[in-house]
């Protein structure tokens, strides 16, 4: 079965004219869910930092709350490395650095721990699902201001007739997504 067979469109949730593509039945189902993880993981293995040659490949996986941090995690613990969450404003204990984005109606912030991530370090950057890319933009710019080094940024859903994965392309992002859906 192919990745998007196991999503699920709700339409006009949470408001009318949004067809909301719900991950919910993907991660329900474990070949589903193996498709996503690995389909993002397989693409990262070759560039895995190694810690005998220091040659300086990926370093760590970044997640975007709160769905970010489902297959962020596996990745990570598939490539054999750490995992940095981007939190929503108040959720990280330490130090924090941020960044203010707008939505469709008001804004929103994500914040990173200081320090979590070393400057120059590579990071691949993971969402479930990239729109009109406002909160992946942030994240980037984020990620930039800690001089982190973004090797991709991968999804498993991009919405490309959102404007998101171009918004990226713009910034001079790699964006990678599993599968596409037309339309929003
Ligand atoms: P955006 O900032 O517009 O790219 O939206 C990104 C976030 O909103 C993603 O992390 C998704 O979780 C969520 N999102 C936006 N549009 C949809 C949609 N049509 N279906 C499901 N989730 C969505």
């Amino acid at each position: 079965m192919s990745l998007d067979s196991f999503i699920r469109t709700i339409p006009d949730h949470p408001k009318p004219g949004i067809q909301f593509r719900d991950i919910t039945t993907l991660l329900l189902d474990p070949e589903g869910l193996r498709l996503a993880v690995d389909g993002i993981a397989d693409r990262h293995r070759h560039d895995r930092h190694d810690r005998h040659d220091r040659s300086g490949g990926l370093g760590l996986v970044v997640g975007i709350e709160a769905r970010g941090f489902i297959f962020g995690t596996a990745i990570a613990y598939q490539l054999g490395l750490g995992f940095v969450p981007l939190r929503k404003p108040g959720k990280l204990p330490g130090e924090t650095i941020g960044r203010d984005f707008d939505l469709e109606y008001g804004s929103d912030r994500i914040e990173l721990h200081v320090g979590a991530i070393a400057p120059g370090q590579k990071v691949l950057l993971v969402d479930d699902l990239i729109a009109t890319g406002g909160t992946a933009e942030a994240a980037v710019l984020l990620l930039r201001e800690a001089q982190a080094e973004i090797v991709e940024c991968a999804f498993v859903i991009a919405l490309p007739d959102l404007g998101g994965v171009k918004r990226l392309e713009q910034l001079d992002c790699k964006v990678h997504s599993l599968c596409e859906f037309a339309g929003d």
